[in-house]
């Protein structure tokens, strides 16, 4: 494989980006090697600056539920830079996409822009701890809610890869207003709540989990914590901004049948632009400022063409709904040639997949948590993935991730990755 722009990239990179990378997992230091520069990207497929071209598996983190470049996304952004780029005053599509989230996602009566995942969770938990008077809050360890303060403690996605429990620059104070809980165990946020007796504020989680891998809430875990919040003045923050609109038009709480108080949301809801969202309950959300005194603010939130990608994206969900059981086809398709292979090589490896969400762990054991999760072989992964790359395969440069199926890929597309998943586990 021909990488030399790549390398003279990056080179160039490092001198004046911390790591080369404005995103640490891109960095490709889990897995080892140059991370590759890309050129462009068109359905499934992603091409970068030698000519090299790859089937894509992350589709930019979760965003590109249509695969790169979708014409009707293009279209709604031509459309909408004619008539200016932003205002920083308000534009009717704000209201058009505010009703159709909430149309989508019944649990939405109220819902602010914001500009990324990060801000949405930030912002998510500053109203919950301005509606309850309370400060402390509940997350679960190896689950990601972006990279504010209180959310860096035993977090997932590349803190987790790059083994930072907590990250230095995160205050004491911060750290001491978060408590950590084990994913699946109602136990350990029982035990919590108690010892922490009216001090919590709100508990946060990934109700199905991509960033340590994807991992699915148990069903009786996840409603017992919906009715212990409940019973204790606690708001449930459900962090869906991997997958809201991924798995359902509803995200995971239609899936798993369970109605948070808050939810964030992100990545698909942009269209591929930068955007972030946090809604829920009118009675909470209409603390935010300007209706109450909560504060939080965008110079660029809402913006025009952002809303506009992140429109068509969701109209298309609307009038598509048969996207989601085509995607469970084309996930069930995957794990399955994987699977295989995995016998072939007489390995017991775990494939955790919902929908068109998927993480083969390089364990045995079943995984349910971050204890389960992080049993992977880590170096394994590393070579599994150099040799997907070599073949044109490009999956997450991190075991703790999860993979992106696409309405775009084919059965061919599919068939390739079968085939070269059973070359690179032969190879292992
Ligand atoms: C990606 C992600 C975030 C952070 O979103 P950014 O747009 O990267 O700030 C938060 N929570 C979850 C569950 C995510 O997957």
């Amino acid at each position: 494989m021909k990488t030399e722009k790549s390398n003279l990239l990056f080179e160039e990179a490092k001198k004046i980006i911390p790591g080369g990378v404005n995103s640490p997992v891109r960095a490709f230091k889990s897995v080892g090697g140059n991370p590759i520069f890309m050129q462009y990207g068109n359905g499934s497929k992603i091409f970068d600056v030698d000519g090299n071209e790859y089937i894509d598996y992350i589709g930019s983190w979760g965003p590109h539920l249509f695969g790169h470049n979708p014409a009707f996304i293009k279209d709604a952004l031509i459309h909408a830079i004619e008539n200016g780029t932003s205002f920083g005053a308000p534009t009717e599509i704000e209201i058009q996409m505010a009703k159709l989230i909430c149309e989508l996602v019944p649990s939405i009566e109220m819902i602010r822009m914001v500009n990324s995942g990060t801000e949405a969770t930030m912002s998510a938990v500053r109203v919950a701890r301005g509606y309850t008077g309370k400060d402390k809050i509940i997350k679960f360890e190896g689950c990601y809610h972006g990279h504010g303060d209180f959310f860096l403690i035993k977090a997932g996605s590349g803190a987790l890869t790059f083994g930072v429990p907590t990250s230095p620059g995160v205050t004491k104070g911060n750290a001491a207003d978060t408590l950590i809980a084990d994913f699946n165990n109602i136990d350990s946020v029982k035990n919590l709540i108690s010892a922490n007796k009216n001090e919590i504020a709100a508990v946060i989680i990934e109700p199905i989990v991509g960033n340590m891998g994807t991992v699915k809430a148990k069903e009786d875990f996840i409603k017992e914590l919906r009715e212990i919040c409940s019973n204790e003045n606690i708001v449930l923050i459900f962090d869906e901004v991997m997958t809201g609109f991924r798995l359902a038009k509803g995200g995971a709480q239609e899936i798993l049948g369970v109605t948070p108080d808050l939810t964030t949301f992100g990545k698909i809801i942009g269209g591929g632009l930068p955007v972030g969202a946090y809604g829920g309950k009118k009675e909470i959300m209409e603390l935010v400022s300007p209706s109450g005194p909560v504060y939080q603010a965008g110079t660029l939130s809402g913006n025009p063409l952002a809303m506009s990608a992140g429109l068509a994206a969701l109209n298309f969900i609307k009038n598509n709904p048969d996207i989601y059981n085509k995607l469970e086809e084309k996930g069930n398709y995957l794990e399955n040639g994987i699977k295989d292979g995995l016998k072939i090589i007489g390995k017991n490896f775990q494939v955790n997949r919902i929908g068109s969400m998927m993480t083969l762990f390089f364990t045995e054991e079943e995984v349910v948590d971050y204890n389960s999760a992080i049993k992977s072989d880590t170096k394994l992964y590393a070579k599994y993935f150099h040799e997907l790359l070599n073949n044109g395969i490009y999956f997450p440069p991190a075991q703790f991730e999860a993979l992106f199926i696409s309405t775009e890929h084919s059965i061919k597309d599919l068939d390739k990755t079968i085939e070269a998943n059973l070359i690179a586990l032969k190879n292992l």
